[in-house]
């Protein structure tokens, strides 16, 4: 008889737990195809020996009940939503955990076995993750540009994490004002809102510690000189050679950083949320520098890692190997 070792599949250096029954995972979205979290959520299913499979599909927001619904009888894993979703799936779900609800935004659904579908945010922590030992949020003003999904999940995140006073500057003013009643609600010290317009004249920038830029737009005026020179500028989008918000911080030496280690922690705490196991975030890690995210892009995804785990992410023998320290801690 053949030994049941040999009928092991086999990914990568880790073998296939039978007891694990194969699911498909995926993220939704339109546009989705920049997405990088199909290769750091199939590797981490690989590190962690799960036989799962990450995809991303091109949903529009007229097409999402039925793209639900069939997700729902394919009996699929768990799903991932971005743009334009986030809050047009609220009405869709059957409950929201109590991140999701405080938020009142959606990044990650989980399946109960009866197909019931509840959704779960981890956009606002993953972010927190992301600044941890890089901005001290508690008692700062921080302002948001974008009044969408993301920014929900961040205004959400500065509330919590004890910042002083928030400004939202968003294209419309309409949607800003009910982000700004939500987050009053949540008991935001300072809440107001300015046009986008406000930003190029730098007032709203003056007395600023972060300003983070949660829309998609390439270009943005703004009058990064108005801010101290201490204002750290964080752009949620990430892209291998950088993205024009943060070239504009950079040229007036204020200190940047890209979406690149927020997608790392929310995916991480999403798999947790899916599957019951700690994420291999080493491994994460190595995937998304392999999918294409620059040498300076990684630094910063692994300087916002444990240091146990950032040490597991280098390689000591290659070119490509990274010199890791903890990150400071914050003053
Ligand atoms: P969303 O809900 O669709 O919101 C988009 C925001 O961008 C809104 O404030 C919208 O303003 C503004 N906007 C879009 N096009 C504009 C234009 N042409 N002119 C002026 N303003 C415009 O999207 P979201 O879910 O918040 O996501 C926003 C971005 O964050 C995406 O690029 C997404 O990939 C990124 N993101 C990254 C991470 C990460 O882990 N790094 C996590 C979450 C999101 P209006 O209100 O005026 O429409």
């Amino acid at each position: 008889m053949m030994r049941r070792a040999l009928l092991r599949p086999v990914v990568g250096r880790v073998r296939v737990k039978y007891r694990d029954q194969a699911r498909l995972f995926g993220v939704l979205g339109d546009p989705v195809d920049h997405s990088l979290s199909p290769a750091m959520q199939n590797a981490a299913f690989a590190a962690a020996g799960l036989p799962h499979v990450y995809l991303r599909y091109r949903v529009p927001q007229a097409a999402l009940a039925r793209a639900l619904s069939e997700a729902k009888a394919l009996r699929m894993g768990g799903l991932n939503l971005t743009v334009p979703l986030k809050e047009a799936v609220l009405p869709l779900l059957d409950a929201v955990t109590p991140a999701a609800g405080r938020i009142g935004a959606v990044n990650t659904i989980l399946f109960a076995p009866d197909g019931r579908m509840r959704g779960d945010n981890t956009d606002g922590e993953g972010f927190l993750r992301a600044l941890a030992g890089r901005v001290r949020v508690r008692g700062t003003h921080a302002v948001v540009i974008g009044a969408g999904g993301a920014a929900r999940a961040v205004g959400t995140a500065l509330v919590d994490a004890g910042c002083r006073a928030i400004t939202i500057a968003n294209r419309t003013i309409a949607r800003a004002e009910r982000l700004a009643e939500r987050l009053g609600r949540l008991g935001a010290a300072t809440v107001t809102v300015v046009p986008l317009e406000a930003l190029a004249a730098g007032d709203p920038l003056v007395d600023a510690g972060l300003v983070v830029n949660t829309t998609p737009l390439a270009r943005l005026r703004i009058r990064w000189t108005a801010s101290p020179a201490r204002c750290t500028f964080m752009d949620l989008v990430y892209a291998r050679a950088g993205t024009p918000f943060l070239a504009g911080a950079a040229r007036a030496r204020r200190p940047t950083l890209d979406g690149s280690a927020m997608l790392l922690h929310q995916g991480a705490l999403a798999f947790e949320a899916w599957t019951g196991h700690r994420a291999p975030r080493a491994a994460m890690a190595r995937a998304l520098r392999a999918a294409g995210l620059s040498s300076l892009q990684l630094r910063e995804v692994v300087s916002s890692l444990q240091v146990r785990e950032a040490v597991s992410l280098t390689e000591p023998n290659t070119a490509a190997s990274l010199r890791v320290r903890r990150p400071p801690k914050e003053a």
